[in-house]
């Protein structure tokens, strides 16, 4: 039977940034059936299931283009020590993580994003297949990008760059096993592209081997790009050339490419990358808290779809349109542009052209797939909803999602998530957080950590 949501705002981040008042959107299996004035849609579908939208506004789900779900682990800490971290400690607490554990944190990670109204993500790490299953049944649509690379390890701390053919091969099959295995995995919600981890982390024969097993496989790339300073330094003293350049040479860049970050680039690399018709993961809350700001602007002039990401520790969507904002008025010394309409558009219709969904998500749209968020706007801080998208961006919160749907089914409903167990989540990794801290510190006396851990 066909959901029709009544007499509420739909906005829908169509080409024209069309806002429906006093109107109705109807779903009918996985996809919009109609969107309109609620009386005619009732004549239209007398049949339909009636969801009172009163008080409320429809958005398209938010389309997040980088996440490292399971980094919620270094929640509260690792935000404060910088990338590459400061710590100095020879391994990190995700190291120390079984594949079940790193599995609860993905969980905590997709929580976060399902709260939040974040439908799509690009989820980005060297252990996808710990978690994917897990991920994949939480109804959300997800965008899986297995890391390859091929720089060893052990000489990074001392700044050598060795590349080891065997480590390119094996991280490669890696990323080939996950795509043989999810891509298009539950009726298409779940996608693959492959993901080479880094400038400095990938010799030119394992970029080129990437982006040959994206074409031999027909799915996209990512990649992380000018994220650091010492990202720079290092490609630029072992290749030459800076970072965006030297994927140019090793032919990289290319419209099916999402290059997160983009933080430090030179106007010629903002050219190489505008040329290639590359999308830019815009991770701005990350950026902020790194102390960087991308050239945005100079991107989207050159030619880059800007979409935008969470990155790590946190997956707040509004936070990173809201920073997103913000950072971008100070950079243009600019107090009336961006529009919050500017930005939702990056969180929604761009991320999903980027990440080569345009056709069935990013807007509410007829025909599209039914990823929606209901948010609640008659909470203090939005009222009056007049233009409820900058209310929200200026003003909202995450927790104004009250309701989530993704391929015509609710994940979440009046705020209560449907499909993740939240309370067996939320115990277990605050549990384990708390453990591999503590055995973190404790096996390294020596190394300096300005933070008393609770002492269990
Ligand atoms: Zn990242």
């Amino acid at each position: 039977m066909p959901t029709a949501i009544r007499d509420t705002t739909v906005v829908t981040s169509d080409a024209a940034r069309t806002v429906h008042h006093e109107a109705a959107i109807v779903v009918d299996g996985d996809r919009i059936a109609a969107i309109g004035p609620t009386a005619e849609i009732d004549r239209r579908f007398p049949h339909a299931e009636r969801v009172d939208g009163r008080g409320k506004a429809v958005l398209p789900g938010l389309v997040n283009c980088h996440t490292h779900l399971t980094l919620t682990v270094a929640r509260g800490v690792q935000e404060d020590f910088g990338f590459p971290s400061t710590l100095r400690f020879p391994t990190t607490v995700q190291a120390m993580l079984s594949a079940e554990e790193n599995a609860v944190f993905a969980m905590l990670g997709a929580l976060e994003c399902l709260r939040g109204g974040n439908t799509t993500m690009l989820e980005i790490s060297t252990r996808v297949p710990d978690y994917a299953q897990l991920v994949a049944g939480t109804g959300l649509r997800a965008v899986f990008g297995q890391s390859a690379s091929d720089l060893e390890p052990a000489g990074i701390r001392e700044n050598r760059f060795v590349y080891s053919p065997a480590l390119a091969e094996k991280t490669l099959r890696g990323v080939d096993d996950v795509i043989s295995t999810w891509h298009g995995a539950e009726k298409g919600r779940v996608t693959c592209v492959v993901a080479a981890h880094a400038p400095e982390a990938c010799s030119p024969e394992l970029l080129r081997a990437a982006r040959a097993l994206a074409e031999r496989r027909d799915v996209g790339t990512t990649i992380h790009l000018d994220q650091s300073h010492w990202e720079v330094e290092s490609v630029t003293k072992v290749r030459g050339v800076r970072p965006a350049e030297y994927l140019f040479q090793h032919d990289f860049l290319s419209p099916r490419l999402v290059a997160a970050h983009c933080r430090f680039m030179t106007p010629g690399e903002v050219s190489h990358l505008g040329r290639s018709r590359a999308s830019v993961s815009h991770n701005a809350a990350m950026a902020a808290r790194r102390a960087a700001a991308p050239p945005i602007q100079a991107l989207a002039a050159a030619g880059c779809t800007i979409a935008m990401g969470t990155d790590n520790m946190a997956h707040d969507m509004l936070e990173s349109m809201r920073t997103g904002l913000f950072v971008e008025r100070i950079a243009r010394q600019d107090a009336e542009r961006p529009w919050p309409e500017d930005v939702l558009e990056w969180a929604t219709r761009n991320g999903a052209a980027a990440l080569g969904l345009g056709a069935d998500v990013g807007s509410l749209e007829i025909g599209k797939k039914a990823d929606l968020i209901v948010l609640d706007a008659r909470r203090p801080h939005l009222v009056p909803a007049l233009r409820i998208v900058s209310a929200w961006i200026h003003n909202g919160q995450a927790s104004d999602v009250e309701s989530v749907m993704v391929d015509g089914r609710w994940l979440m409903r009046d705020r209560k998530v449907l499909t993740i167990d939240e309370a067996d989540v939320v115990t277990r990794a605050e549990a384990i957080g708390r453990r591999v801290w503590r055995e973190l510190v404790d096996r390294h006396p020596n190394v300096p950590f300005p933070i008393r851990l609770p002492s269990c």
